[in-house]
């Protein structure tokens, strides 16, 4: 019996297993390495980590993890978890069963694009989710926001600080008053709301955008407003009760509305979704966890 089972290897649970193996308790990752940022090259933000590809973050931290001979990992996809009277049980697709006290759930999110031919492409190479992240690599470009929504109020807006050369393309919605639309074209900033029909380039780069009704612009990158979506629905199934945004609702150690059950990084929707918060989340919900069970033990 594990003190913690960890599903997810990102930096919230890969923290979390450190914190928790610090405190001398046995415990049990689980991942499947597929993490969110695996199309870039390089992860900026994390300070002391910056512009480090996300391979090499990961190996670092399991240098970290080495020193611990309580903290075991695998790579292995989890099919499914039950609660059981002194815990949970946890399956993994190659049919394995582990058990454990405690449940961290840190699976974090995955990327929906919009529905343009070849986006996957040019999606961590020279589009991307968020500026604060890749922003500066962008900077003073020709570059494009791509958003279908009501979002691009605020990202056209945002983005505007690392680029002033700046176009904002809805792919074919026309959602946008003439009065949302005044401020974009005082600063400088076109928007095309035509349907996009190719992004062209090379390795990843892009070059050039094609419109329906036939007009073209040469672009050097840019941000894409994607849909964020639960990687895994543990929650759901563990009857985890979730915020407005989607996200497993916790309080600040990490503690769901399911005894036990823990969640940290993405998966909580907690603000902005960066490295460093996922870390910090899991390093909170170690210590959250590590605090239950001395409590349940003393
Ligand atoms: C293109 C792109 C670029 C980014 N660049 C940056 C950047 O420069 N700086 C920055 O701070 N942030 C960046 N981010 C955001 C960052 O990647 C996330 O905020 C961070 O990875 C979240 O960490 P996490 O631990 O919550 O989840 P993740 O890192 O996504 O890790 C979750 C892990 O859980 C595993 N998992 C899911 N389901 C299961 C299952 N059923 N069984 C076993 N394992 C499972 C996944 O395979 C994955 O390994 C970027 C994101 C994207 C998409």
């Amino acid at each position: 019996m594990f003190d913690c089972i960890i599903i997810g290897g990102g930096p919230a649970g890969l923290n979390a297993a450190l914190v928790l193996g610090r405190a001398k308790r046995k415990v049990l990752l689980l991942d499947e390495n597929k993490p969110r940022n695996a199309v870039t090259h390089a992860s900026h933000g994390f300070l002391t980590r910056d512009g480090i590809e996300p391979s090499a973050f990961k190996e670092a931290a399991y240098a970290d993890l080495r020193k611990y001979p309580n903290i075991e990992w695998t790579q292995v996809r989890v099919g499914a978890m039950t609660k059981e009277q002194s815990g949970f049980s946890v399956q993994t697709e190659k049919k394995e069963t582990y058990h454990a006290r405690k449940i961290l759930l840190a699976t974090g999110l995955k990327d929906h694009l919009p529905d343009i031919a070849g986006i996957e492409s040019f999606y961590g190479s020279s589009l991307f989710p968020c500026p604060f992240c890749d922003g500066w690599e962008l900077r003073d470009r020709p570059l494009v926001v791509i958003c279908e929504d009501e979002r691009v109020l605020h990202s056209g807006k945002l983005i505007w600080n690392w680029s002033k050369d700046l176009v904002i393309c809805t792919n074919g919605q026309r959602f946008l008053t003439d009065e949302q639309k005044k401020p974009f074209l005082a600063n400088g900033i076109e928007i095309i709301e035509e349907e996009i029909t190719a992004l062209e380039g090379e390795d990843g780069q892009l070059q050039n955008i094609r419109f329906a009704d036939g007009q073209e612009i040469n672009r050097k990158g840019g941000f894409v407003a994607v849909d964020l979506q639960q990687a895994a629905a543990f929650g759901k199934a563990l009857g985890c009760t979730y915020n407005e945004q989607g996200g497993i609702k916790t309080d600040p150690f990490g503690r769901t509305s399911v005894a036990g059950v823990y969640a940290s990084g993405d998966t909580t929707f907690n603000g902005p979704q960066q490295l460093i918060l996922a870390a910090a989340e899991g390093s909170k919900v170690g210590a959250g966890i590590v605090i239950d069970l001395v409590e349940e033990e003393f």
